[in-house]
């Protein structure tokens, strides 16, 4: 459905405006710890979750990731460096108490936001 890349299809409004409607408010483009140079697209502050959507080249995603005919060399790289990082940032948000969550910009938005919906509403169980 979203093979024709539009410029003004963006995935990301997407996903936001679906974890939007489905009641949850959150923050967006934001460095979960601030000391920690790494931007998550929606920020759960209170429920301590992060949620990334990685662009299908950029981070090498499975389905739709193809190898560039020209400079391929050059594109593996960053797409290795993208995805290196990526699991970095998972880790190291780990280590400081947040949930990550990662979607590709292909899946669709609807059904990330479920997921989105489900990890933030278990989160906010009373624990004490
Ligand atoms: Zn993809």
């Amino acid at each position: 459905m979203r093979s024709n890349k539009g410029r003004d299809t963006s995935p990301e409004l997407a996903l936001r405006r679906a974890v939007h409607g489905r009641g949850l408010r959150y923050f967006v483009s934001r460095r979960p710890v601030k000391s920690l140079r790494r931007t998550a697209d929606l920020v759960f502050p209170r429920a301590k979750i992060a949620v990334f959507l990685d662009g299908c080249f950029w981070h090498g995603c499975p389905v739709h990731h193809t190898v560039a005919k020209t400079n391929s060399s050059f594109w593996a790289e960053k797409v290795t460096a993208n995805r290196r990082r990526d699991e970095e940032t998972t880790r190291l948000l780990g280590e400081a108490g947040w949930t990550v969550l990662r979607f590709w910009e292909h899946e669709d938005p609807e059904a990330a936001a479920r997921t989105v919906e489900d990890v933030v509403r278990h989160a906010r169980l009373p624990t004490s």
